[in-house]
């Protein structure tokens, strides 16, 4: 290409690569008038996209490469400054990760007005690393400033422990946790000019806590912190935090996203021109793009290729998805809390749940107002995970926990089968008794996470392995068990 439209030299690859990015520009806008669903199955793979660089393969391809040649050196030159889109090297770009950032950045930005833009990353906690680092390096202009960050104490046990040990013990920056996430006056009494940024999980794993985002983003706006919220467990198919507030979201791609469970991996997803005092303009103006060109290019937490396009495949059929595991979790979660073995359910759909009015506000499947049959009001969904509490000892709870037949014994979430663990002795083991205390996370506590399976099927299991606590005596008075409701119903069926 020694000339391209009278341009010569670099300026021909800079003239070429503004008519791909507007070109691109009229098929995001495109792609933001169409629903949900049509988002997560397209993104921005158009036909024009697969013609012209992929042989017309109507599926985003599989690019295991691990950079990207030049014509010449006038390309080179211009794609490392980054005046053109490049997939140079496949630590900071690559096409199927483009495909896969683009939809997870148009999923979470649905119904925001603004632009939003996508970092993927190697893990969950690759993503919650990089959207949380940035904030906390030294500020030229006031070096010895003592700086924090405020985070809801109920978050995964993974994220305590990047936390509490990797950040406040190994670096020493103040952690300062929220107890109570429904109380503002706590909120605001621990935010203030030296917070870098705030922090929460939107509902939490696995005590399922919930805050009123919106009154959160407010209260670290107005000391110009960041707020980040980890979206991992209700998914853009519920939740998108970033239209009610949010500067930054992150995703355990690992989980909700991907029911298929094929392996690990991590998103950062930012609005344009984040709330901060601190950082440079670069930074603050467009959050991902600034993460996957400099730090994370730097630093090197970037996914493969090949998990891009699995999890991009599982995003097509999110929000059904989403739709059926929330309602065969809302059927155990009723059977569970008749059950006369189980001292507590928490599912933030059942009505009795402190936090559901709350939630109810929040968690709604997306577009199911445009469903026919719900004459344009959206419907409630609170996802599909859920923890009870077995009456008895540590001992019991492990006595049932082990008598499961069909609920697989796995530390996951999210999975078209249904999961189960203890929290206490798995994810939230290490931060300790007294974090645990703090999280309320006691050793007779389940969670579960239900999946695709009939709900009857998985309510049968839950059944038989409650019963074995106590021997097989039980069983044979199943009367004593009162069922309520749809779950009374479905075992009826069986
Ligand atoms: C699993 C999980 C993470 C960590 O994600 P990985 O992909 O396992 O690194 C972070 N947040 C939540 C809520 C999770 O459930």
């Amino acid at each position: 290409m020694n000339e391209y439209k009278g341009k010569t030299g670099i300026d021909k690859y800079l003239t070429a690569a503004q008519e791909l990015l507007a070109q691109r520009e009229k098929a995001k806008s495109a792609m933001r008038e169409c629903r949900f669903d049509t988002i997560a199955v397209h993104g921005m793979y158009t036909m024009e996209e697969a013609l012209n660089f992929n042989q017309g393969a109507i599926i985003e391809p599989f690019y295991m490469c691990s950079s990207q040649a030049y014509r010449d050196s006038d390309e080179m030159e211009a794609a490392l400054s980054y005046q053109i889109p490049t997939w140079c090297y496949s630590r900071i770009a690559n096409p199927s990760l483009y495909y896969f950032e683009s939809v997870l950045a148009l999923l979470e930005g649905y119904g925001f007005s603004g632009d939003t833009s996508c970092c993927a990353t190697s893990s969950g906690m690759a993503a919650i690393m990089s959207a949380t680092d940035p904030f906390l390096n030294v500020d030229p202009k006031n070096p010895n400033q003592k700086i924090n960050f405020v985070s809801t104490c109920q978050v995964y046990g993974g994220t305590f422990q990047q936390f509490a040990v990797r950040k406040a013990q190994e670096r020493g920056i103040e952690c300062r946790w929220i107890v109570d996430s429904t109380d503002l006056g706590e909120w605001e009494s621990k935010i203030d000019e030296n917070t870098r940024f705030v922090y929460g999980e939107l509902p939490s794993n696995p005590g399922l806590a919930f805050f009123d985002v919106k009154d959160v983003a407010k209260l670290a706006h107005a000391k110009g912190a960041p707020l980040i919220i980890d979206n991992t467990v209700g998914s853009p198919a519920l939740l998108r935090p970033l239209s009610h507030g949010a500067d930054i979201v992150v995703q355990s791609v690992t989980k909700t996203l991907t029911t298929s469970g094929f392996g690990i991996a991590g998103a950062v997803i930012s609005r344009k021109d984040i709330v901060s005092n601190f950082g440079p303009d670069e930074m603050k103006a467009d959050f991902a793009m600034y993460l996957k060109t400099l730090p994370n290019r730097d630093n090197g937490q970037s996914l493969s290729p090949m998990n891009a396009i699995l999890s991009l495949n599982d995003m097509r059929t999110l929000r059904s998805k989403v739709d059926m595991l929330s309602q065969n979790t809302q059927t155990v979660a009723e059977f569970l809390a008749t059950h006369p073995m189980i001292e507590r359910v928490d599912y933030l759909g059942l009505e009795s749940h402190p936090l559901h009015e709350l939630a109810s506000r929040y968690m709604f499947l997306v577009d199911s107002e445009h469903d026919a049959k719900n004459a344009g009001k959206p419907v409630n969904r609170y996802g599909h995970l859920m923890s009870f509490r077995v009456k008895g000892s540590a001992l019991d709870t492990r006595k049932m926990f082990d008598g499961m037949q069909r609920i697989w014994r796995a530390t996951d979430l999210g999975r078209i089968k249904s999961v189960a663990t203890i929290p206490a002795i798995s994810t939230h083991q290490q931060q300790g008794e007294e974090a645990r205390e703090m999280a309320d996370i006691p050793p007779n506590m389940v969670r579960l996470c239900v999946g695709g399976e009939h709900p009857a099927d998985v309510i049968a299991d839950l059944d038989q392995a409650l019963r074995a606590i106590h021997g097989t005596v039980q069983a044979q008075v199943p009367s004593t068990f009162s069922v309520g409701g749809a779950s009374s119903a479905i075992l009826a069926e069986k």
